[in-house]
């Protein structure tokens, strides 16, 4: 690798990813100009509390800031809020922004994560409804904030992580919730079936109408107000808000123009490069070969958008990669904290340690006797070590995993 020099790294968007990647490469020996663009206007913040604290009114807008401003004047860091690019030239190495700057650079950083993606149903206007709203950015979550109050009927579709932790700050507000998910859990695509019951009796005990295998499929509006959402079956729920938790989209039409991207992500591999040299891309927007899995992974995650950050910037200045971790998240409902570490697809069983009615367990996923993932509630000593020794080569004693009395560190070995 050059040295930078006077070199130009243009940093797009400025999440976990962005703004990690302009410390890590200034701290990394980056001696050229770093500028770190992106298309909202706050400083770059946690986006995880949107949906936890912030939701339920314990957290303010200025808590939220990833590092205070302080930080990236000292870095010499030139920051651009409001800015947008649309388009990228990588045969000139030149960024054009909605407004027509045009920006040179030498090196260029995607992070641009990714947006909500929409509802689909019949009745639905084109341009949506005034109390249908979506969770990603903090403008996203104070419009939510203001029509939550207590005794307003709220309706959130999709039970992934941020519809269940809208719902759970919704009943900490006092707000009637009803949640609609079309498959037969909750948490499907991302924990095992004993995680999904437990956290649907949770959110049930608390006062969520929780319903699932419910498909919506229309929505009958009065004005711009959606007033009832009508599901496949029959029912009808009446709604003075509607919040949907679908997944996301990856914002890559750039990169996608540019012939780097297409509409599943930015492909990057374990040093987080595109298949153009001057190009990195990290966080939410990439899909990364992974040495681990053995196949492409798109992990939306601060850890992996943290870590791919870093690992960029390293290669932009010159330096070994940083050792990559094992997938790890958390997710908080009510006085319960969620820790996962690994993935648990292809597991053949799960075991439970701890006891779900003491609201403290985790579900250990195993294949044969390899250990895959940890589902830990309320249990961070658990998380931990598991999550330390969680790798290639990690084995547990099945046959004594649920047992309390046996120390958890004397049942997981490295093979
Ligand atoms: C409500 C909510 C709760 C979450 N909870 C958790 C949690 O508990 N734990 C966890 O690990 N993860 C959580 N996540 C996921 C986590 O926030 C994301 O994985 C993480 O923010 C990804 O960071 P990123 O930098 O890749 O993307 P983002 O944070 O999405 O940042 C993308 C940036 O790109 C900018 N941008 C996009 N397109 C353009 C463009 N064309 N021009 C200029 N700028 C552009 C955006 O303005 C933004 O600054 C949560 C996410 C949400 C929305």
């Amino acid at each position: 690798m050059e040295t930078s020099n006077d070199k130009q790294l243009l940093i797009v968007g400025a999440g976990h990813a962005g703004s990690e990647l302009a410390i890590a490469a200034r701290n990394g020996g980056w001696s050229g100009g770093i500028t770190l663009l992106w298309d909202e206007t706050a400083l770059p913040y946690h986006r995880p509390p949107l949906s936890k604290a912030y939701l339920a009114g314990k957290a303010d807008a200025e808590s939220l800031a990833l590092r205070p401003r302080s930080s990236y004047d000292d870095a010499k860091v030139t920051l651009r809020p409001g800015a947008r690019m649309q388009s990228i030239d990588r045969g000139n190495r030149r960024v054009t922004l909605a407004d027509g700057t045009v920006l040179p650079y030498d090196k260029l950083a995607l992070c641009t994560g990714g947006r909500p993606r929409p509802l689909a149903c019949s009745g639905l206007p084109a341009g949506g409804a005034a109390n249908l709203l979506y969770l990603r950015t903090l403008a996203d979550a104070e419009g939510i904030r203001l029509r939550l109050v207590a005794g307003s009927r709220l309706v959130v579709i999709g039970g992934g992580y941020i519809g269940l932790e809208v719902a759970a700050s919704a009943r900490a507000i006092g707000a009637e919730v009803t949640l609609l998910e079309a498959q037969p859990r909750v948490l499907a695509r991302v924990a095992g079936a004993e995680i999904s019951a437990f956290y649907e009796s949770v959110h049930r005990d608390a006062g969520v109408d929780l319903r699932t295998g419910v498909l919506v499929e229309a929505v009958e509006m009065a004005g711009d107000q959606i007033v009832t959402v009508l599901c496949a079956g029959g029912e009808r729920v009446p709604a003075d808000l509607v919040v949907a938790g679908l997944g996301m989209l990856v914002n890559v039409e750039a990169a996608q123009a540019a012939g780097i991207a297409t509409e599943a992500g930015i492909p990057v591999d374990e040093r987080a490069c595109t298949a153009d040299t001057d190009i990195v891309a990290a966080g939410d927007c990439t899909l990364q070969q992974s040495a681990h899995y053995a196949r492409e992974l798109r992990l939306e995650s601060v850890p992996n958008a943290l870590e791919q950050a870093r690992a960029a910037a390293a290669w932009l200045c010159g330096k070994p990669k940083p050792a990559a971790g094992i997938p790890w998240f958390w997710s908080d409902q009510y006085d319960l904290k969620l820790q996962m570490a690994g993935l648990s697809q292809g597991h053949d069983r799960c075991i439970l340690r701890g006891d779900p009615a003491r609201r403290s367990f985790s579900a250990f996923y195993l294949q044969g006797n390899r250990l895959l993932a940890i589902d830990a509630v309320n249990r961070p000593a658990e998380f931990m070590l598991a999550k330390r020794l969680l790798g290639p080569g990690c084995v547990a004693d099945p046959e004594r995993l649920a047992d309390e009395t046996v120390p958890l560190k004397d049942l997981l070995a490295q093979a």
